[in-house]
């Protein structure tokens, strides 16, 4: 690299600096110096802690950054969050070991996590919640639903790089397979779910989440044996998460119509569930 544009004019050093920032990634030192020069100028501040200040920067905005790749790589529908979520909407979910789970020590003993609930308790909001945990402590995700992570599977076996999608698979920390019993699976689909969980077995942690108590779940693999199989590994260090209770989409619209009926003359009459409020 030439530091100076010709024999004469030498290069202004903010120039250079700004070249050389961009070469080395620091971007936050970059867009931070002057504004922090003239703050340690102000405060009389020494070249150490200036330099201690620019750097601690980086790091909080490389770490930061980090957080939100990661993010994306998971893939999530959504991002959710404990923050959002109302715990005394859902009495049978155990709220401190929900609590305790965010901190993410299982995916470290590479443990596993079960929620299971009927429909609209709140399953995949948790699930979400847990998955954006561990990647706000520096784990890697991956979230799909059981009936993509098949049609996944079955396509990439097809495409001839099966091997490819299960190392893939293999290298997350976190694998989420939300939806397990929404749609039986064929008996190729059940036995590719089947060996991706048990690769995972003692070396990655999964979260599953289903609308089907454990009995039933034969209805979904088709086989009784792959099945016994299948829970003999997923629940061997395992947490369960009892979800069950009313909707919460359900009870959020009862709510509201309750609500709009109070404002209105007329009865309502909710759409969902028949139910007439009196005005
Ligand atoms: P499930 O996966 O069990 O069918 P979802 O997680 O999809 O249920 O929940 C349905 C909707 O209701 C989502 O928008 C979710 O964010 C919201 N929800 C469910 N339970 C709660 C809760 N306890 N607090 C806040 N939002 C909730
Ligand atoms: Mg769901």
């Amino acid at each position: 690299m030439t530091t100076t544009t010709s024999a004469e004019t030498p290069t202004p050093p903010r120039v250079l600096l700004t070249h050389h920032l961009r070469q080395l990634k620091l971007p936050t030192v970059l867009r931070e110096y002057e504004k922090v020069a003239a703050e340690a100028a102000r405060d009389g501040q020494d070249h150490i802690r200036y330099l201690l200040r620019l750097v601690e920067l980086e790091l909080i905005d490389r770490e930061r950054r980090t957080v939100e790749r990661r993010i994306r790589a998971a893939r999530f529908p959504a991002v959710k969050s404990f923050d959002t979520f109302d715990f005394t909407a859902i009495p049978s979910l155990n709220k401190p070991l929900t609590l305790e789970l965010a901190r993410c020590e299982y995916v470290v003993a590479r443990d596993n996590i079960i929620a299971l609930g009927n429909s609209g308790t709140g399953k995949t909001h948790v699930a979400l919640a847990l998955g954006l945990a561990a990647c706000q402590r520096g784990f890697s995700v991956v979230f799909t639903t059981a009936a993509a992570l098949v049609h996944q599977l079955m396509e990439a076996r097809d495409e001839k790089r099966l091997l490819r999608l299960q190392a893939q698979l293999d290298a997350a920390k976190l694998l989420i397979v939300d939806e397990l019993g929404y749609v039986p699976l064929s008996q190729t689909g059940a036995e590719l779910l089947f060996e991706v969980f048990s690769r995972r077995h003692e070396r990655g942690s999964t979260i599953v989440t289903s609308n089907l108590p454990f009995d039933e779940w034969t209805s979904v693999f088709g086989n009784q044996r792959l099945t016994g199989a299948l829970l003999d590994r997923l629940t061997h260090h395992v947490h369960i998460l009892e979800m069950n209770g009313e909707s919460y989409r359900l009870k959020q619209s009862k709510v509201r119509r309750r609500k709009e009926a109070a404002s209105s003359e007329e009865p309502v009459v909710d759409h969902e569930t028949g139910e007439i409020s009196p005005a």
